[in-house]
């Protein structure tokens, strides 16, 4: 670190006193560094360490922080738990880092039916106090034992929700409170069940990708929590694994509330983990709901009639709970078991099918990395949001290559990923965007769509103050 970019930094910390008391400020190193991390497996670079990292605890500081940010053309980079996938929770430049854990009210308001809480409050607590008053949290990423509602709602994460069954995510956001980046304060939305028709502000904030303002409050319908059944499924190949993906669509049964899939070679090593058999192929876990036991069953049932036509070696419905957990675990720790057991970095693209092609896409997905030749060697695994046709071919970067081949392969990555969404016509997935998808996204839509961003954001943050790189993506 330079004596001059020190000098700078314990200027901007003294300055921010003028806004926030001295002890929700940090200027120390350690601290800086800690908010800069995320999940890349390349290392954070000088240039983008923080000038000093901030916690305010209200929308005035929040204001307060981004007036003198404008004033002294400091970006700010607004940060969660910094877990997003796509590069987003990594400053591009030095700055202040805004975190937002201290934003933390929760308020569950059953007489108006919504709750609101800040955008530090953690996903899983929330779950977790909801579904203690008979609610459910319509937010569901495989990060929630520590991602924020805040990141959540920036990038309208669904996880591991099926998006045909209740929708995105922010389509139960009613209202937010958001500071511009001029540092005005504003409310979107409403206090009522109903959603804006026609100009609805909160949509530019609520999967907005953390370009537009930072959320202050966020204000979401509470959901009743219905009876679930759960299902498990192994096939032979993936081809047939995806063929009754299709035909459950295309017989018009109900929608899984969550549907997953893991490729045999992923199962396995998932399997081995949690004491289970060795499956005999590529297996599918899935949810069903309904508001009765009879009706989640009744629905789950006709999910498997669609399988069974597929021939799969089993097809039912699970009703050990221990069981279930220990099935659904298997999946949900295979990323961080492989980083354990190797101690090479694990990185996923996110590849998202169109209902026609699904067969084609998943074997293209299990061969992912076939004629990259950066790519080419490395171990693969497959699994993913089948329900949703989103598919993660998961690569394990090995550790001892130097930052530059690391970030090689991950460009390499979202290059990849971005020719299988053109080719697909679908969207990029779950984690934003921009940033590592800014490539995709003029690709998929084009230079006049890109441009059409930018001139909102410029009339919106005409300094470029908040969060800038994700717009203009990175290497
Ligand atoms: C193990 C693991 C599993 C994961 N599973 C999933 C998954 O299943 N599905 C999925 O989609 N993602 C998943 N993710 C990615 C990530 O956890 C989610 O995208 C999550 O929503 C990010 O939350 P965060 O608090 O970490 O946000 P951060 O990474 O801190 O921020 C994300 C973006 O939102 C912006 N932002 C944050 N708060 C605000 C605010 N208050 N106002 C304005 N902008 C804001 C940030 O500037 C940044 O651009 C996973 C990540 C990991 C490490």
């Amino acid at each position: 670190m330079t004596d001059s970019t020190s000098k700078r930094s314990e200027q901007i910390a003294r300055d921010l006193e003028e806004t926030l008391p001295k002890e929700r400020i940090s200027a120390s190193l350690f601290e800086r560094v800690a908010n800069a991390l995320h999940p890349f497996p390349y290392d954070v670079e000088e240039g983008q360490v923080p000038y000093a990292v901030a916690y305010p605890e209200t929308a005035e500081e929040v204001s307060g922080i981004m007036k003198y940010a404008n004033r002294e053309k400091v970006p700010v980079f607004v940060r969660g738990s910094g877990t997003q996938l796509g590069g987003s929770s990594r400053p591009h430049t030095h700055g202040i880092v805004l975190n937002v854990h201290r934003l933390n009210r929760f308020d569950i308001r059953e007489d108006y039916g919504f709750f609101e809480c800040g955008p530090g409050c953690v996903v899983g607590d929330l779950e977790h106090k909801l579904a203690a008053k008979g609610y459910f949290l319509p937010f569901h990423p495989g990060s929630r034992l520590i991602a924020n509602m805040g990141g959540c709602v920036s990038n309208n994460t669904s996880g591991h929700l099926v998006d045909t069954c209740l929708g995105k995510p922010c389509d139960y956001v009613l209202g937010l409170q958001v500071v511009l980046p001029n540092g005005e304060i504003i409310e979107t939305g409403t206090k009522g069940m109903r959603r804006p028709a026609g100009t609805d502000l909160t949509r530019y904030f609520a999967s907005g990708d953390g370009l537009l303002g930072v959320i202050t409050n966020i204000r979401v319908r509470l959901v009743p929590d219905f009876k679930r059944a759960y299902g498990y499924a192994m096939f032979k190949s993936l081809r047939s694994l995806a063929s009754g993906v299709q035909r459950m669509y295309r017989e018009k049964r109900p929608s899984p509330l969550l549907m997953e899939f893991m490729e045999k070679e992923a199962a396995k090593i998932g399997y081995e983990i949690k004491g289970l058999p060795e499956p005999t192929g590529s297996a599918i876990f899935f949810v069903s709901v309904g508001n009765t036991q009879e009706e989640a069953s009744h629905k789950l049932g006709e999910m498997l009639t669609s399988f069974r036509a597929e021939q799969p070696d089993e097809a039912y419905e699970v009703t050990d709970l221990d069981v279930w957990e220990k099935l659904w675990g298997a999946r949900e720790v295979i990323g961080s078991f492989l980083m354990q057991k190797t101690g090479h970095q694990w990185k996923s693209a996110e590849v998202v099918c169109n209902l026609k092609d699904l067969v084609e896409a998943i074997e293209e997905a299990a061969n992912f990395n076939k004629g990259v030749p950066i790519l080419e060697d490395l171990p693969l695994y497959l699994y993913g949001h089948i329900g949703a046709l989103g598919m993660h071919p998961g690569i394990l970067i090995p550790s001892d290559w130097d930052n530059e081949k690391q970030k090689e392969a991950l460009a390499a990555i979202f290059h990849r990923e971005a020719e299988l969404n053109v080719k697909y016509g679908s969207c990029g997935g779950e984690w934003g965007q921009f940033s590592k998808r800014k490539e995709f996204f003029l690709m998929r839509y084009g230079e006049a769509a890109y441009a059409f961003v930018k001139t909102i954001k410029n009339a919106v943050d005409p300094n470029n103050i908040l969060n800038p790189g994700i717009l203009e993506g990175y290497r």
